[in-house]
């Protein structure tokens, strides 16, 4: 079977899942304190539609494939469906996002159900502004699942600081510090405007640029993204002497669109060619649900994916002009 090649020449790779939009916390950025109006239950994809659907990409030449949310860790029988999935032929990466709540609780079973890697989303080292950004979150929950990642082997470990001006950059030579002499990619990311009930005023935005600057006035940083697997768009520099990798990953300062591998599937299974642009989905659950074959199915996918957009529209120059209306939030597509 021929790869994925959208009409840009860029092969697909990556597929990410998100597999629930519910979540047990409310990060500023991504979900409004009061909650959204959550999918019904009957929309959302089962997990046998899940796996269908990975076979289908894993034969389209998909290699690495990431599960995400709302909280993943919040699905039942989660363990159930990284057993099937990692029993895929052909998947060599397959990991999770999780905001890292509950895993001390599922470290060692995801491990032993044949997930290759965790990443887990952390701005804050600071119990009380930890529970501010997540609008209720407990810190420890969090430091107790990188420990538990870490002691399970689902190695190497990403943990992503999506980085606010005011609210948490004085913390990101604290965060390096923290998190030095283990075996952890280290990646902060700019903050982006999702949708109006979650956007934050352009004054909060910090450009990659400039974290990454505060980091080499103290830390001497070697280049060397070959070696990070699943690596992505992002560039990686190891803390020199040390086991710690950092990562900047700036979507909207300096995009990395004419690299992008990745497509994504919603919870309620809609094909999502670029994080940042809605208009052009291919609603798989749909499609499902009326019976579409297998061959119908991937000659779907293989046609929707050459119009996936060449670029976002973001405008870097102007904060405030960038679109903020999209229907979704960050929780349902899955970061
Ligand atoms: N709940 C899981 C978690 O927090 O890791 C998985 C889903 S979450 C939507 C995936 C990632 O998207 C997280 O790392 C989160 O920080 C990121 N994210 C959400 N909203 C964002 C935004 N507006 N700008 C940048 N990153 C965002
Ligand atoms: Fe939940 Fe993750 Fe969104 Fe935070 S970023 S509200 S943890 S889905």
């Amino acid at each position: 079977m021929s790869p994925l090649i959208d009409r840009y020449n860029r092969v697909i790779r990556y597929l990410r899942i998100s597999i629930t939009d519910r979540c047990n916390l409310r990060c500023i950025y991504c979900m409004p304190k009061d909650g959204v109006p959550l999918l019904d239950r009957r929309d959302i994809l089962s997990y046998e539609e899940i796996e269908r659907i990975t076979r289908t990409f894993i034969h389209l030449g998909i290699t690495s494939v990431r599960i995400t949310g709302g909280e993943p860790l919040l699905r039942r029988d989660i363990i159930y469906l990284i057993s099937k999935l990692s029993n895929i032929q052909g998947i060599s990466d397959l990991s999770i996002t999780t905001n890292g709540t509950l895993l001390s609780r599922y470290a060692e079973s995801l491990k032993s159900a044949g997930l290759n890697r965790v990443n887990i989303s952390l701005d804050s080292l600071y119990p009380k502004r930890f529970f501010e950004i997540t609008q209720g979150g407990n810190l420890k929950d969090v430091l107790d699942g990188i420990d538990s990642v870490l002691n399970a082997d689902l190695t190497p470990v990403k943990i992503n600081m999506v980085v606010m001006k005011g609210i948490n950059d004085n913390e990101v030579i604290k965060m390096v510090r923290h998190f030095m002499g283990r075996p952890i990619n280290l990646r902060f990311i700019e903050c982006m405007p999702i949708n109006r009930k979650t956007f934050l005023p352009a004054r909060y935005f910090i450009p990659m640029e400039e974290v990454e600057k505060m980091i080499r006035r103290e830390f001497h940083l070697e280049h060397e993204q070959a070696l990070v697997k699943g690596a992505g768009p992002a560039d990686y520099y190891r803390i020199k002497g040390d086991l710690l990798r950092v990562g900047f990953i700036s979507p909207i300062s300096q995009h990395f669109c004419s690299n992008c591998n990745k497509v994504r599937l919603t919870a309620d299974g809609r094909l999502r060619l670029c994080l940042l642009e809605e208009r052009k989905e291919f609603y798989i659950g749909e499609a499902l649900h009326k019976g579409i074959s297998d061959r119908i199915l991937t000659m779907m996918i293989k046609k929707v994916i050459r119009s996936k957009p060449f670029m976002h529209r973001f405008n870097p120059d102007n904060m405030a002009s960038c679109r903020y209306e999209f229907k979704s939030l960050m929780s349902s597509i899955g970061g």
